[in-house]
């Protein structure tokens, strides 16, 4: 008897676990591995936000709260995405999610029926996939050139759309790319969705780690009934530093959000109380500590570019947002995984393969590590690379 069901039997645990876990192994032991496998911040929350929190705490903020979350949160958000995003939502259109990785599985589980479609741009977030598994829908995976800098253009969107087609999945910034879609691509996207009516999941997590003072943009901001189509997904987790607390948010077409309350209020309830007024210090508090973030990692992007940019045997695109470098190594010949455990045993270099992002021929760093740690790191890829 099978005891688990057909949907979830369908889905892969995370193939970089092995790594990860391998990699955490070898740095529990005391071993010099320069680690650049992080997808959080090293940088600590921020002390107001974590003050507001224990406070709400002390003064019994302990209790159950709407599903969809505290208002002054839900209004701090409407007024946050007003004023940056251009958006325009009603409270009730946006919930309160357990990080941006439930805002995204409720949102899909809203919408997607057995049998549908969901058009996902690879390389992709390596979760995407599996919860478009898990509700009984299917991936379509499209492949992004590196030429085009990895992004999804309007004439590939729309020779992907079929019949059952129901969703696309956008990710600007992107990870592990680093894209950041322009106005004009998103226009174009945008019109082909409208046209088939495809709805659009946005989500925009990295929306303010974005450097060369490129502009983030909204799709659901292009117009009304793009906005109508789009369910915008965001998060506390990689702007504040506070993964942990597991904060994102939804905003969506009125069905949309009403469905994602009633999914929230039969699983979840609301997230953790306390945590819900840190994220609201976050939003109402100095948004300095986020330019000063954006500074660093900008930093060490620039610092990193210049050096892989010189390496044998690999290209880069330059990423314009997010924490990543994703760098393809075709030439070097071995899959991902291979590469990844040679680069761990031999070298003690700790990166991502990329088939976990759909894409074979490459390795991800994250720069959100210290510039000891890539420096060094980034000497013993080089020495790798050369001997290639
Ligand atoms: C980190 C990440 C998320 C999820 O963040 P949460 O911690 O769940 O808020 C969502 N999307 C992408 C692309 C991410 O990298």
């Amino acid at each position: 008897m099978d005891l688990v069901s057909n949907n979830i039997s369908r889905i892969a645990p995370s193939i970089t676990l092995s790594i990860t876990s391998q990699a955490k192994k070898m740095i529990d032991e005391g071993q010099d591995i320069c680690n650049f496998g992080a997808g959080e911040p090293d940088l600590d929350t921020p002390e107001f936000v974590k003050e507001a929190a224990i406070k709400a705490l002390q003064e019994g903020a302990t209790k159950y709260t709407a599903a969809a979350g505290i208002l002054p949160l839900r209004k701090a958000i409407q007024e946050k995405l007003l004023l940056e995003n251009n958006l325009e939502y009603e409270t009730s259109q946006i919930s309160v999610n357990c990080g941006a990785k439930h805002s995204c599985y409720n949102a899909i589980l809203a919408c997607c029926d057995p049998g549908d479609e969901v058009i996902i741009p690879a390389p992709y977030w390596t979760s995407y996939p599996e919860m478009v598994r898990m509700v009984g829908a299917e991936p379509y995976i499209v492949e992004t050139k590196r030429e085009n800098g990895w992004k999804l253009t309007a004439e590939e969107f729309e020779e992907a759309i079929s019949g059952r087609t129901r969703m696309l999945i956008l990710n600007s910034p992107n990870n592990p790319t680093g894209a950041v879609y322009t106005r004009e691509e998103l226009e174009k996207i945008a019109e082909v969705a409208l046209s088939e009516d495809v709805i659009i999941l946005s989500d925009e997590i990295y929306e303010k780690l974005i450097y060369n003072s490129r502009e983030h943009v909204s799709i659901a901001s292009l117009g009304p009934e793009v906005r109508d189509l789009t369910i915008t997904i965001n998060g506390f987790s990689k702007v504040y530093a506070m993964t942990g607390w597991r904060v994102g948010y939804t905003a969506a077409p009125r069905e949309i959000a009403d469905a994602i309350d009633t999914i929230q209020s039969h699983t979840t309830s609301n997230i953790t109380t306390f945590a819900q007024y840190g994220a609201l210090a976050a939003l109402q508090g100095d948004q300095t500590i986020v330019r000063d973030m954006v500074d660093e990692y900008d930093m060490r992007r620039q610092y990193m570019l210049s050096r892989l940019q010189k390496i044998h045997n690999v290209e880069v695109v330059e990423p314009e947002g997010a924490f990543y470098f994703l760098v393809d190594t075709t030439p070097i010949g071995l899959n991902s995984m291979n590469l990844s455990e040679k680069l761990l045993s031999r070298h003690q270099i700790a990166v991502v393969p990329g088939v976990a992002f759909g894409n074979d021929r490459s390795i991800r760093f994250s720069y959100a590590t210290g510039l000891d740690v890539i420096k060094k790191g980034l000497d013993r890829f080089e020495e790798f690379c050369r001997s290639y």
